[in-house]
């Protein structure tokens, strides 16, 4: 049984559509897909509507958060929401809002870009974006369509990355927020890539176990963006808060070199997940 809880398409700034991407789940003969496009559920119904027999499928997203340090400093975290109901008002707002901003906050960077001499147009990004959430994925591959960089992952590297001076914060939802949403929208909350480290700044395990205080239900501990001993401090922390440690690739399509499957959740994490009490059940055709 491959289950994979974490998955982008062209809703946001994956490269598959929906519907292809829940037939690339079923030809990586993944037993279970979750759909988690940033900010929105627009990808849901085109998915529920291509999913092939016997592939389950778990709607979602991921939630662009921040956490403010007591020193005023400023770390960005993304939270997944599963199962929950995209009728619930506040979270239904709080998602309208997130993606406006993302719109102005990507234009900001292209902007920023262009001032400094950098080959980039606001044009080409919202092309490729094909009327998905804009991210910096979108930017990235101009980036090396115009070879200023080799490769998507060279550009977050370097001129994408939250250390960049291109770099503009979105106006992100607090963390506590977000978990408080997304539990009263009836749906599961799980810290995605807590140690993603390569993106920038991480919160510190006390934040985890507020963020646990607050009602998170689990963690992302097998992630490509993972470090083994990062996946194994993970591992442990989880049995610590009493949190459900999952697995996932974080496909983006060919946005990212990483396929569908590379890193999963476990059975038994998944009939954890299954147990809780959500708005919406997961879909077998
Ligand atoms: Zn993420
Ligand atoms: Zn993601």
């Amino acid at each position: 049984m491959t289950i994979d809880l974490h998955t982008h398409s062209t809703a946001s700034d994956g490269t598959d559509r929906p519907a292809e991407l829940v037939a690339k789940a079923a030809a990586a003969n993944l037993s279970v897909v979750a759909i988690t496009d940033h900010d929105t559920t627009a990808g849901w119904d085109e998915a529920l509507g291509a999913l092939p027999p016997g592939l389950t499928l778990v709607t979602g997203a991921e939630f662009s958060c921040a956490y403010d340090e007591p020193d005023g400093t400023r770390i960005s975290l993304h939270l997944l929401g599963y199962l929950f109901d995209p009728d619930h008002d506040g979270l239904r707002a709080e998602r309208a809002r997130l993606r406006v901003s993302r719109l102005g906050r990507g234009r900001a960077i292209v902007d920023n870009m262009i001032a400094d001499g950098v080959p980039v147009t606001w044009n080409r990004v919202v092309e490729i974006a094909r009327g998905g959430a804009v991210g910096r994925p979108h930017i990235a591959r101009v980036l090396v369509e115009n070879s200023v960089v080799a490769s998507v992952d060279e550009a977050f590297a370097a001129l994408l990355s939250s250390r960049s001076k291109y770099y503009v914060p979105k106006a992100d939802s607090d963390v506590f927020k977000a978990i408080g949403l997304v539990r009263d929208a009836g749906g599961i909350a799980v810290f995605a890539h807590p140690l993603a480290r390569r993106r920038g700044a991480v919160v510190g395990e006390d934040v985890i176990a507020d963020m646990a205080q607050a009602g998170l239900q689990g963690i992302e501990v097998d992630h490509p963006d993972h470090a083994p001993d990062d996946r194994a401090r993970l591992a442990v922390l989880a049995g610590e808060l009493g949190l459900i440690g999952t697995g996932s690739s974080d496909y983006h399509g060919t946005n990212k070199t990483i396929d569908l499957g590379t890193c999963t959740t476990s059975r038994a994490a998944y009939e954890q997940l299954r147990s809780l009490e959500t708005a919406r059940q997961p879909v077998t055709r």
